[in-house]
């Protein structure tokens, strides 16, 4: 028995359907949903790059012949950011640390 290959609307890679996102055109509300729901899918890589361009190019829009609403995005965003945790730039200073101060009299405050 095949797997169910799905398209990313983006990349236009094919994957099993659990590799990607499913964002559903629910019928008949028109509503879009994530992962569930019956009507019109679009598959989507969990991937940064993929979700900028469905975004920007409205390719989720067009593959679903709805108007994505922001919330969308930014759930699938939320999503991104959660799975994959991204570590601090090694550069970034800190500046919190404890002060010390040094040979510090009265003298030093003038005018
Ligand atoms: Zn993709």
């Amino acid at each position: 028995m095949k797997p169910h290959l799905r398209r990313c609307i983006s990349c236009g890679k094919v994957a099993p359907k659990d590799a990607f996102w499913r964002v559903v055109r629910v019928h008949p509300s028109h509503q879009l949903q994530l992962d569930r729901g019956m009507g019109r899918s679009a598959y989507l890589c969990p991937r940064a790059d993929c979700l900028k361009v469905a975004q920007k190019k409205n390719r989720l829009g067009r593959a679903l012949k709805a108007t994505v609403p922001p919330s969308v995005y930014e759930i699938l965003w939320q999503r991104l950011s959660t799975a994959t945790v991204p570590s601090p730039p090694a550069n970034c200073e800190r500046h919190d640390e404890p002060t010390t101060r040094q040979g510090h009299s009265d003298d030093d405050i003038r005018g």
